[in-house]
């Protein structure tokens, strides 16, 4: 906040016109204009104290005010320090150079944005894969992740050096991080050679970081599954990516859930499907049997009379818990039918029987129904 008079800052009388007001800042402002004074306190305080006398002066009810109430009297009815910065003053350049008017122009090289240390960027995200039985995706696990990735470093508070005053804007370009020349018609930009085109340089980096601001790790920890999670999810884990660089905020992780193909258990959406082998009188009279579910769990099914292969029968509410909304899906078993390879004498003569009451024509071993197809077409 200013202690002088504005118009004593500026160095004009009280009746001054705003023709005046904008000359005399003018002439202040490239007086003291950071690129012309670079690291000079005092020149820079100059420079704001301009800025904030024209900017009261220049706005016709600001000054009317000003001139009402007085110096004191105007900064407590705006209260506290004045929060006008930098490039609030460089905004409002346009206005007293002209519209469309390059300040850097006028000092030949230098650039409204000034770096005045490094710049702090989000760090990346990062994705780990993991993958489980579908057991473990009905009953929700935990899972080990472990890898590597950038912490931030502890001995510099994450910035790449340890002191504020170890940063220093780059005298040749003056923190624009470019350099002006000019070749015949030509401005020719090319990067600062002196910075490498930062701005600024580091006068004594972080020895723990190399002045990288953050490190390379091991990370490991548990990683809780829940239940329900299907194939190809996602899960993510804020803040445990890359962490940002020079204090910037980190990246996350994404850990990528594959679901191993069960042999025995399918998922189709919320439901879990299985076959269920039985045989044909099975089938054909109806049974009482016992299944094992996927989390090793007995289920005493009835198979009704009379039916068919690939009947679904639903157990309600066995299925996978939904992992969007509420409820659970269902257990459907599939039933098939069981085909013995090999069958005692005694089975085969009771089929043989059993085929002979329906009047249908089975094979024997000396003379295959397939063989003796053959011979009738072969003559
Ligand atoms: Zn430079
Ligand atoms: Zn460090």
């Amino acid at each position: 906040m200013s202690k002088r008079d504005y118009y004593e800052i500026l160095g004009i009388s009280k009746t001054a016109d705003v023709a005046e007001i904008k000359k005399a800042y003018r002439k202040l402002a490239m007086k003291y204009h950071p690129d012309r004074n670079p690291g000079n306190k005092e020149a820079e305080e100059k420079f704001k104290e301009a800025a904030e006398a024209y900017e009261v002066l220049s706005d016709q009810q600001k000054r009317a005010q000003y001139d009402q109430y007085g110096h004191s009297g105007y900064q407590n009815m705006h209260g506290g320090a004045h929060n006008m910065n930098m490039d609030d003053i460089f905004k409002n350049f346009g206005d007293i150079f002209g519209g469309g008017f390059d300040f850097g122009d006028i000092f030949g090289q230098g650039q409204r944005k000034r770096k005045t240390g490094p710049t702090p960027q989000r760090g990346h995200d990062l994705v780990q894969e993991v993958s489980i039985s579908l057991k473990e995706a009905y009953l929700g696990t935990t899972k080990d992740i472990s890898y590597y990735h950038a912490f931030a470093c502890s001995e510099c508070n994450h910035l790449g050096y340890k002191n504020k005053t170890d940063v220093q804007t780059c005298g040749q370009c003056k923190g624009s991080g470019q350099v002006r020349y000019q070749q015949g018609f030509f401005a020719i930009s090319q990067a600062c050679s002196q910075c490498q085109g930062q701005g600024y340089s580091v006068k004594n980096p972080c020895g723990n970081c190399k002045g990288q601001s953050r490190k390379q790790e091991f990370e490991r920890f548990e990683l809780k599954i829940p239940k329900g999670i299907f194939d190809g999810a996602e899960l993510r884990i804020a803040g445990r990516g890359d962490a940002g660089v020079f204090g910037g905020p980190s990246g996350d992780l994404f850990v990528k859930v594959h679901v191993i193909t069960d042999k025995k258990f399918n998922r189709i959406n919320d439901d879990l499907t299985c076959n269920l082998m039985l045989t044909y009188p099975q089938l054909v009279l109806g049974s009482l049997v016992e299944i094992e579910h996927i989390d090793g769990s007995k289920i005493n099914l009835k198979i009704p009379k009379g039916c068919p292969v690939g009947e679904k029968l639903t157990i309600p509410g066995k299925g996978f818990e939904k992992i969007r909304g509420y409820g659970t899906g269902n257990l459907v078993i599939i039933t098939q039918c069981h085909i013995p390879k090999k069958l005692t004498v005694e089975q085969k003569e009771l089929l043989q029987n059993y085929s002979d009451k329906l009047g249908t024509n089975v094979a024997d071993d000396k003379d295959g129904f397939i063989t003796s197809l053959f011979k009738k077409f072969l003559g």
